[in-house]
């Protein structure tokens, strides 16, 4: 053991860092971004806005981002037909980051969150990241969730926080509402509704679910369906009370003016970059399809990604996938891989490079 293994802390020691391949590929279908680049109307505003910021640059941000907050609040009140105030919209450097500060709040040394498997690796690291000790709960067969069954096991485990992940990272699969308010119920701690792909779902938000449930939390981000992934913004809806916790644990002028410029930008051409929405969920209800007829199993997916199966060795499909230029995710589930939705081209090459792979395997 190393000098500086020996400092490491001892709960850190082993863990591998989250690390989705950055490989430079014809077609990249293995981060869930969407594949259409932002509007050029809304690249040329974005670039007046930082421009304008960045002649304050001497001055730190607005530390509580209060504008940025409130066109939040405006726009996830739109979307989910549930008015929302500024002082329940809270944002950060991306939804991980938002995760973060939940677990610095309300999880930590001696505290326990409760996830469902397969889900989203980060909430596992996140916890390990904050000293969390993360409880990893199973699915129903097809990787769903009834609300008595995860009530039950969320009432039997008392977490501090309990994740439900809808679209679910990475099966698609959303979660209905009925599970939200039943383990809602059963659980003593918080419950985080992580909804980083919910544009891509036609189901009801959680957001909906907010009055009256005070442990109750909706994670978003801009770096899927909203095309910024780039940009680094992530938010969340829940009461005041959470938000002013969060305040607790962020870091003083954690969102920079010019990502508080930035994001505002977006966030007024709201209607044009999410005009892309209905041309990926049309790509993903063509993967459902084409992978099917290739005599493969697909899971449901209400995101803009699906999981697709079963293989021998999973590795070498992904291997061979790479090999004829296209980027999917190992998501470390024996037999499945992850593919995104990409544009018509990249989502076309996907499927013949899969069909040519199995074709040679033949
Ligand atoms: N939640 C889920 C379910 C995700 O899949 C991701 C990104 N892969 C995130 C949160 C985090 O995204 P970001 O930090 O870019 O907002």
């Amino acid at each position: 053991m190393s000098d500086l293994d020996r400092l490491l802390r001892d709960d850190l020691r082993g863990h591998v860092p989250y690390g989705a391949p950055q490989l430079d590929v014809p077609v990249r279908l293995n981060t869930n971004e969407n594949p259409h680049q932002p509007p050029a109307s809304l690249v040329r505003d974005l670039a007046e806005r930082v421009a304008e910021a960045a002649t304050a640059l001497n001055r730190y941000p607005d530390r509580d981002a209060v504008a940025l907050r409130s066109d939040l609040a405006a726009y996830l009140g739109r979307v989910t037909g549930q008015p929302l105030d500024t002082d329940q919209v809270w944002a950060a450097n991306g939804s991980n980051e938002v995760l973060q500060q939940l677990l610095q709040a309300f999880g930590g040394p001696g505290r326990t969150a409760l996830g469902f498997e397969p889900t989203y690796s980060m909430h596992r690291l996140i916890c390990v990241g904050t000293g969390t000790r993360y409880l990893p709960m199973p699915r129903l067969p097809g990787f769903r969730l009834e609300p008595e069954s995860a009530a039950l096991v969320v009432r039997e485990h008392a977490p501090d926080v309990v994740f439900l992940c809808s679209p679910n990272n990475p099966t698609g699969t959303a979660v209905d509402p009925a599970v939200v308010e039943a383990v809602h119920d059963a659980a003593r701690g918080l419950v985080v509704v992580d909804e980083a792909y919910a544009e891509f779902s036609a189901r009801p938000s959680a957001v909906r679910l907010l009055p009256g449930r005070d442990r109750l939390v909706v994670t978003r981000t801009m770096s899927k369906a909203f095309a910024f992934a780039g940009g680094r913004v992530g938010y969340l809806a829940a009461s005041p009370d959470v938000v002013a916790a969060l305040q607790l644990v962020r870091l003083p002028y954690h969102l920079s003016s010019l990502t508080q410029a930035a994001a505002r930008a977006a966030l007024a051409h709201a209607d044009d970059v999410l005009a892309t929405v209905a041309a990926v969920r049309e790509q993903r209800d063509r993967l459902v399809e084409g992978i099917r007829a290739l005599d493969l199993e697909v899971v449901e997916s209400d995101a803009n990604f699906v999981l697709f199966g079963e293989f021998g060795s999973e590795a070498s499909t992904w291997k061979g996938l790479l090999d004829r230029g296209v980027l999917v995710r190992d998501v470390g589930i024996p037999g499945w891989l992850r593919v995104t939705a990409g544009t018509e081209a990249e989502t076309g090459a996907f499927l013949e490079a899969l069909e040519q792979g199995l074709r040679d395997a033949t």
